[in-house]
């Protein structure tokens, strides 16, 4: 590792702009993706900003009937809250559907959004990457693709989002809270929050540097049946080939958003009108234009098929 000044910031202000007055410096929540980065130097930080002792890490009801998560709220904190379970359980299910327990009691609600992907090319620093190395090239377009986009992807960029809980929140239309270092505080929809690659990869989010993430809120419940399945190589410690997180109403309407296909999880709000018609027509609506490589097309049909089996739960459940 290469050595890096430490500091504990004291109020979520003052941390935004110690990160903004230096372009090498980051924050530090959980540390459970940032260290391994890190470690194997594919960012080198010169300066870290501890945000763990901020008080951010409640869980609160809102006056409008919603939530208010703190942004150092644990994944397992915030999947056992008895209220997401009971409203939210699409989320409480996705954070159950990621990583380890080891890893949920460190990872952070602020963390979790701003993990990065987990395209092999990017792990390996001798290999070409944009995203890690802009204008070095992207190996996984002719390379090894299997859990690479299908569909937002680029000649720059083909990787995925590898957060499931980021997904569960698109489908209940969360808010992202920050601290800008001017002071200034903002409200970023989640559909805005995470980018597509264009041809600047190496830009995930439309948060500025020194952008600091104190609270994501979601809105009142909005009932139905809620679930979150995840396909992926093998059953625990992986991430998404696909994700389904779904909230159904009896009348067969509802919202569906994909993960494990495109930058950002994937939503389209048009496409929702066809869930009545079932899950061929939805996933057909909503992957249009998908290009996948040869080793990642399977994913269009699993989709789809993952699609089927959460509608055939949740008509179950109904
Ligand atoms: C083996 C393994 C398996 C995993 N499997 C899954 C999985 O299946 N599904 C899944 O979703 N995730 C998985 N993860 C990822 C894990 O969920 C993330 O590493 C974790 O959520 C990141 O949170 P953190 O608090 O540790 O972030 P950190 O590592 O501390 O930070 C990550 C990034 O966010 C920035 N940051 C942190 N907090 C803030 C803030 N409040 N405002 C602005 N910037 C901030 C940091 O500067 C850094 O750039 C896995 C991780 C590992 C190591
Ligand atoms: S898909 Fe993106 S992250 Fe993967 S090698 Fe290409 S540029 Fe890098």
């Amino acid at each position: 590792m290469i050595p890096f000044a430490y500091q504990r910031a004291r109020t979520p202000a003052e941390a935004a702009a110690a990160v903004a007055r230096n372009p090498d410096a980051r924050f530090i929540a959980g540390g459970t993706n940032l260290l391994d980065l890190m470690k194997l130097q594919i960012e080198t930080p010169t300066q870290l900003v501890d945000v763990n002792g901020l008080g951010l890490d409640k869980i609160e009801s809102g006056p409008d009937g919603g939530l208010r998560i703190g942004a150092l709220v644990r994944n397992t904190d915030l999947a056992a809250d008895e209220r997401v379970r009971r409203d939210y359980a699409v989320l409480s299910r996705a954070l159950l559907a990621g990583a380890s327990g080891q890893l949920r009691n460190r990872a952070t609600t602020g963390g979790n959004l701003l993990q990065r992907t987990r395209c092999p090319y990017f792990y390996d620093t001798r290999q070409p990457c944009n995203k890690r190395q802009p204008g070095s090239g992207c190996g996984a377009l002719a390379g090894v693709s299997r859990q690479n986009a299908v569909i937002g992807g680029t000649q720059a960029c083909i990787a995925t989002h590898p957060s499931d809980m980021a997904v569960a929140m698109r489908a209940l239309d969360a808010t992202v809270e920050t601290v800008q270092p001017s002071g200034q505080m903002r409200r970023i929809p989640i559909a805005d929050f995470h980018k597509l690659p264009g041809n600047t990869p190496q830009v995930e989010t439309t948060l500025a540097h020194g952008e600091f993430i104190t609270a994501v809120t979601l809105p009142r419940p909005v009932g139905g049946v809620q679930l979150y399945q995840k396909v992926r190589d093998r059953a625990s410690y992986a991430f998404a080939l696909v994700s389904v997180a779904a909230i159904v109403q009896k009348d067969g309407s509802g919202r569906v958003a994909l993960g494990g296909v495109a930058h950002k999880p994937w939503r389209d709000e048009a496409a929702e009108a066809e869930l009545p018609r079932g899950a061929q027509a939805m996933a057909a609506r909503l992957l249009q234009g998908a290009q996948p490589t040869p080793e990642n097309a399977f994913k269009v049909q699993l989709a789809e098929r993952t699609l089927q089996s959460v509608l055939n739960q949740a008509r179950g459940q109904a």
